[in-house]
Order: structure tokens, then C-alpha cells, then sequence
């Protein structure tokens, strides 16, 4: 049986799944419950190709309008996200099992983005820079790359794309967009959105979509006419997909999975540390790429913080998130639920004692218990070296900031991370260069819970990539080198004399 909540949010929204979509059909499923909700299809090759070569159409003339022109499509589409904040907040919630706060939590997300993105539309510049030459001028500026592919990962199926398209489109690039095969329901209702904004503003094909699976994202990597593939989602992948989009010399920008520690000093507020490290490992049932996985604690006050964790734990409400106070909603699929029981049996056989939770939840629905394993030493023990996605903390004692860090730098991923200290040295120390490797790094706030207006993004296996604020806007864009000689005279670089 059908859910109806989904298909009256896309009906309050004005959304239908489009037309001339001749792939496979993909299911939305309720997580919270398993019933299916509603479905789309994907793009068959046809199809997608007369999308690419749609918006490339529009390219031709978005290029050369004025960025804040373009910046009127991004406001009207912040203006309509504004409108719908709620039934699109619920629909992420009914796709991804994100409790209510944070589903509307991700739509302001893609406001705030759409806010800054206007904002940008004003200031894209470059730079002059002095010539040695005499009456020349020696500049930068910087051209729009063209479509731009944006592939998104399941547990961020709105503000991904949102953090991309919003920025790509003032820069002058078309958007294609292959969301996530869970959450095609949320794609079609940014779409409708996306479509009202363009036709406002004589812009179609400036947003597109391209619903599909693997061989859909795969067609992306491989093709030449997306300059640029922007990919979220898990390093496994985001491996395969750099290699053929490196193949093909074009660019990436790759936003993968994290492993993200917080420390825990003997000097930090334990009350401020323990809310944190409870919504960085429970918020979004660890679901998210920022989620906090492993907790680094000094040995003196291991014992004291992991009583307040344990008490913390034990008031998380479980249930349909989008019931009031519920705190922790299901895992996406079954095979998650599946992926959090194994990790849970390997931490166990590597010696890990499960402190709190470990089971899965004997109801409908993916449900699971927020989890904590107190771990033996690092090294001997490997599932903490890897990202699973679900609500499982690893608990290491340390016995100074030292090894701390080792510890924390010792995984492959290099996404974000906390510490809790009130030292100023130890502070500095932990965002110092021999400090965090982190794309992120937060003093007395926990590793999830980015805002917008800061570059996003992680080193080493989480990919290298920044998204967001600062200036991430580069990356939709070409940079250009130009000499303007103003002169009666042609002197050479270098002072170079030739005949
Ligand atoms: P996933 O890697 O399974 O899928 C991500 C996207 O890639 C989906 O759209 C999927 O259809 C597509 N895809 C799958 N196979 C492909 C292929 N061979 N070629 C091209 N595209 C392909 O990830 P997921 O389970 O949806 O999301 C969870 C992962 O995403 C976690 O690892 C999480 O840490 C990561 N993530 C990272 C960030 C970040 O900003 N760093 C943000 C959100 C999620």
C-alpha cells in the first residue's frame, strides 16, 4: 500500500514526476515504515542525452548574461524554498528518516545557500596584478565552465545539490543533477521548484534533472560535455568515479565519507562535550558524513564522560521522526541495518564492549539502537579505521593530546573534527599544521553541524574537495590569464629581444 503523505506534499508542491523518462522505475520507501511512497523513473541514455544537450542550448545564453541577472534566478528560488520550507522538510523526512528539525533544518540550508549565492552574484572577481611590461595591464577573471554534472549521496538528498547548483548557476553553469536513487521524490519537488524560478526568468534548462542509478552517475564521469562532475557519496565510489573522470582530464569536485573524532581533554567542559559527541553521533542516526565515529578521551576523565554519554543516550527518543520528540529515526534501507549489525558482531570479535545499544530494534521500519563500544587500542582495531553509516561511537582512551592526535590523523579519511579543551595551547595546538589533518577542525563545538558561509570538505580519502562558502565558488569556473598591452611597443617577458 502507498503511503499518501509523500504524494500530497508533491501536490501541495506542484511537483510530477517529468515526462520522457523511459529508464527503470525507482522506488521511494518510507523507512520508518517500509511502505512504499511513490515512484519515478529514471533517464534512459536517450533521454539524458537530450538533457545534457538542453541545457548546454541554454548555456549558450546564460554564459553572457550579467552574474546578477542570473543571481534573480537563485533569489526566486530561495523566495520559493522559503514558501515550502516545511512540506519539503517533511518529504526529506519521509525519504531519509531525518527527524523533523533537521529535514527542515536541511531546507534552510539550501536557503542560506541560495542567500549567499545572490550575495556572490555581485562580487565574482579577479584580480590585477602588475606587469613588468610597460603600459600593459596583467589580469585574471574568471569564465563560467559550462554544465555542471552534480551527483548526491542519499542523506543529504536537497542541500547537496543545493550547495552546488546555487553557486554553479550565479558562476554562469548549467546544473545536471543525478540525485540519489532513494530520494526520488525529494529531486522531483526541488525540480518543480527549479523549473518555476527558470520559466519566471526565461532560464529553462538552466537547472536539469537526470534521475537514475550507477549507470546514469557513470554516464556523467564519462562524458566529456560536463566539464566539471561534482560527486557526494562514498569514497568506494568516488574513487571509481575521479578515475574516469580524470580518464577524461575533466574536473571533480569530491565530497566522500569522513571518520571523524572528537577529542576529549581532562581541562574541557564535560557537560558542553558530552551534548555535542550525543548530536554528532545520534543526530541523523549517524547518517551523516559528519557524524561523530570516534571519541578520543583522556584517560582521567574517560570514565565520568562516558556516565554522562550513557545517561544522554538513554533519553533519545526512537521512533517516527516526524513525531514531536523524537530524536533518532531509522536507517535508511535494510541493508544499512544489516551493515550496523555486522559492524557491531566485528567490534565485538576485535574486543570491543558494547556499552550502550548494539541491537536492532524489533519493529517496522529500519530502526536501530544509538550505540557506544568502548574499543581497545587503535591499532587493534580496525572497524573503528572505517566509516560505518550508522549511529556507532568508538570509545578510546588517550593519555595526552599527543596521542590524541596521532590517533585521530592515524585513519584513512580526513574530513571533520573536534576537540574539547578550555586550554588555549592545547587549542591552538589541535588547529596548528601539526594538529588536525581535517578539512575541519572546531574548538568546544562537535564535528557535525557545518554552516554554510565556510568552505566544506575534507582531505585524504574524503576527497579534496570544498563546497560552499569562501571562496568554493572557484571551482565552477575557469580561470583566466589576460595580458592587454595598451602600448605603442611590443616588449617581450623576461626582457627576451628577438630580432
Ligand atoms: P553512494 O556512494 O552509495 O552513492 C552516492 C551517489 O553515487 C548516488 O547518487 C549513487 O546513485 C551514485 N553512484 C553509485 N554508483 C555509482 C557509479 N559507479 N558511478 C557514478 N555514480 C554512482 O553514497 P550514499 O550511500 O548515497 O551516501 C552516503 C555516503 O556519502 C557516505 O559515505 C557519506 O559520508 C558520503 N557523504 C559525503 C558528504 C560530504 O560532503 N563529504 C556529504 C554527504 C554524504
Amino acid at each position: 500500500m502507498h503511503e499518501p503523505r509523500a504524494k500530497a506534499i508533491l501536490e501541495r508542491m506542484g511537483a510530477t514526476p517529468q515526462s520522457g523518462a523511459g529508464g527503470e522505475e525507482l522506488q521511494s520507501v518510507n523507512p520508518a515504515t517500509g511502505k512504499a511512497q511513490g515512484s519515478i523513473r529514471a533517464v534512459d541514455r536517450a533521454g539524458y542525452d537530450a538533457r545534457v544537450e538542453a541545457a548546454l542550448r541554454r548555456f549558450d545564453e546564460w554564459r553572457m548574461r550579467p552574474a546578477p541577472k542570473r543571481g534573480d534566478v537563485v533569489r526566486r528560488l530561495g523566495e520559493l524554498l522559503r514558501r515550502d520550507k516545511e512540506p519539503l522538510g517533511e518529504l526529506v523526512s519521509l525519504e531519509t528518516g531525518k527527524i523533523r528539525a533537521e529535514g527542515a533544518g536541511e531546507v534552510q540550508e539550501m536557503i542560506d545557500i541560495c542567500d549567499f549565492a545572490v550575495g556572490l552574484s555581485r562580487q565574482l572577481h579577479g584580480l590585477t596584478i602588475a606587469s613588468e611590461r610597460p603600459r600593459h595591464r596583467l589580469m585574471e577573471q574568471w569564465h563560467p565552465l559550462g554544465a555542471v554534472g552534480i551527483v548526491t549521496a542519499f542523506n543529504f538528498p536537497v542541500a547537496v545539490w543545493a550547495w552546488n547548483a546555487a553557486l554553479a548557476a550565479v558562476c554562469g553553469d548549467v546544473c545536471v543533477w543525478k540525485p540519489s536513487p532513494l530520494t526520488p521524490l525529494c529531486s522531483v519537488a526541488v525540480q518543480a521548484l527549479c523549473e518555476r524560478a527558470a520559466a519566471e526568468h526565461d532560464a529553462a534548462g538552466a537547472f536539469s534533472l537526470v534521475p537514475g542509478g550507477a549507470d546514469v552517475g557513470g554516464w556523467m564521469a564519462d562524458d566529456r560535455r560536463l566539464p566539471l562532475v561534482s560527486f557526494t557519496g562514498s569514497i568506494a565510489v568516488g574513487r571509481q568515479v575521479a578515475m574516469r573522470v580524470a580518464s577524461r582530464l575533466g574536473r571533480a569536485i569530491l565530497e566522500l565519507g569522513g571518520n571523524n573524532a572528537v577529542i576529549v581533554l581532562d581541562d574541557a567542559d564535560l557537560e558542553l562535550a558530552a551534548r555535542a559527541i550525543t548530536f554528532g553521533a545520534v543526530g541523523t542516526a549517524g547518517q551523516r558524513c559528519t557524524t561523530t565515529r570516534r571519541l578520543l578521551v583522556q584517560r582521567g576523565i574517560a570514565g565520568r564522560l562516558l556516565d554522562r554519554l550513557v545517561a544522554a543516550y538513554r533519553t533519545v527518543a526512537i521512533g517516527d521522526p516526524l513525531d514531536d520528540g523524537v530524536l533518532m529515526g531509522p536507517l535508511v534501507t535494510r541493508s544499512a541495518v544489516d551493515r550496523f549489525s555486522a559492524a557491531v558482531a566485528t567490534a565485538r570479535a576485535q574486543g570491543g564492549e558494547v556499552r550502550f545499544g548494539g541491537r536492532v530494534l524489533d519493529r517496522p521500519g529500519n530502526f536501530v539502537e544509538p550505540t557506544i563500544v568502548v574499543a581497545p587500542r587503535h591499532e587493534a582495531f580496525p572497524i573503528a579505521w572505517e566509516e560505518t553509516f550508522a549511529p556507532i561511537l568508538y570509545v578510546f582512551e588517550v593519555a595526552d593530546l599527543d596521542e590524541a592526535l596521532r590517533t585521530q590523523n592515524a585513519v584513512s579519511q580526513g574530513l571533520s573534527s573536534a576537540i574539547f579543551t578550555d586550554s588555549l595551547r592545547s587549542a591552538e595546538r589541535f588547529l596548528s599544521a601539526s594538529g588536525s589533518d581535517c578539512g575541519i577542525a572546531n574548538v568546544n563545538a562537535g564535528t557535525s553541524g557545518a554552516e554554510i558561509g565556510g568552505a566544506f570538505g575534507g582531505e585524504k580519502d574524503s576527497g579534496g574537495g570544498r563546497e560552499s562558502g569562501s571562496d568554493a565558488w572557484k571551482a565552477y569556473m575557469r580561470r583566466q590569464t589576460s595580458t592587454v598591452n595598451w602600448g605603442r611597443d611590443l616588449p617581450l617577458a623576461q626582457g627576451i629581444q628577438f630580432g
